[in-house]
């Protein structure tokens, strides 16, 4: 593959990723930085390892975004974060349910106790 046409796909790749967490409510700037700072790095890594083997760079360098895109699909949404750390982004845990409600409610919407 030509090494242009290997960088627009990493990119498109990263930005999709990014789109999955902040559709999630993570950071999508996060996952953007995961899926393409490590590129440069991780071919340098091989080529030094394999003696400048094209094909182990070009797998290398699909490593990060590939990485990148698990990450997305199987990290915890803002939901689950909230219950996990009492509060995420928009969501906290409600106190007596336990279930993730937005900060801005006043009333707990499975539990109806007051926040
Ligand atoms: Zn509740």
């Amino acid at each position: 593959m030509e090494p242009l046409i290997g960088l627009i796909v990493i990119i498109a790749w990263a930005a999709l990723n990014a789109v999955i967490a902040s559709k999630r409510n993570r950071s999508g700037l996060a996952l953007f930085a995961l899926s393409t700072v490590p590129v440069l790095p991780l071919v340098i890594l091989v080529s030094v390892g394999t003696g400048g083997n094209g094909e182990s760079m070009a797998w290398a360098a699909f490593a990060s975004p590939l990485a990148g895109f698990i990450v997305s699909l199987t990290m915890a949404g803002g939901k689950e974060a909230a219950v996990r750390r009492g509060q995420h982004g928009d969501y906290v845990r409600c106190p007596s349910c336990a279930e993730p409600v937005r900060k801005l409610a006043t009333k707990c919407r499975y539990c109806a106790s007051a926040l």
